[in-house]
């Protein structure tokens, strides 16, 4: 299935340009337009779907391998020092295109990347009635 107006659709069908580097039968993965780092790569399933909450299990799995070959592969070519996988859901999460995908970002040791939270050390109390909820 695919939606008209989803322009990661169309760059799975060629209707709009896009710098592919690597497609199997069930994903396909190009260049972030708007890189964060050099080699910056989107991993996304052939099929529609909006999100991590959505998206079929094997086309979860086929992309989940799709952007370990592509971290292997910025690894291998172009001397990259690590990789960031980063998948986006919901508006508050950051998600700004409604097809599911996830992000292979090629880490340098001069990059300019943070981490988005200052880690603290948690109320433990807190934590262990979190962690109830999720049980
Ligand atoms: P997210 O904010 O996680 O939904 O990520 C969407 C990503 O898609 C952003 O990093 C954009 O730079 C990227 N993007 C948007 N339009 C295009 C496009 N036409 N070709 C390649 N990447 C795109
Ligand atoms: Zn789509």
């Amino acid at each position: 299935m695919r939606d008209p107006d989803c322009i990661f659709c169309k760059i799975v069908a060629g209707e709009l340009p896009s710098q592919k580097v690597d497609e199997d039968e069930r994903t396909v993965a190009f260049m972030d337009i708007s890189p964060a780092t050099r080699g910056h790569v989107l991993v996304v399933p052939r099929e529609h779907v909006r999100n991590l909450l959505e998206v079929d299990p094997e086309d979860l799995q086929a992309t989940m391998a799709t952007a370990q070959r592509m971290a292997r592969r910025v690894s291998e070519r172009l001397g990259v020092a690590g990789v960031n996988l980063l998948n986006a859901c919901g508006s508050a999460a950051w998600q700004t295109v409604w097809h599911f995908h996830v992000h292979v970002i090629p880490r340098y040791e001069d990059d300019p990347l943070r981490l988005p939270w200052i880690p603290a050390e948690g109320d433990p109390a807190e934590i262990e009635a979190v962690a109830r909820e999720l049980r």
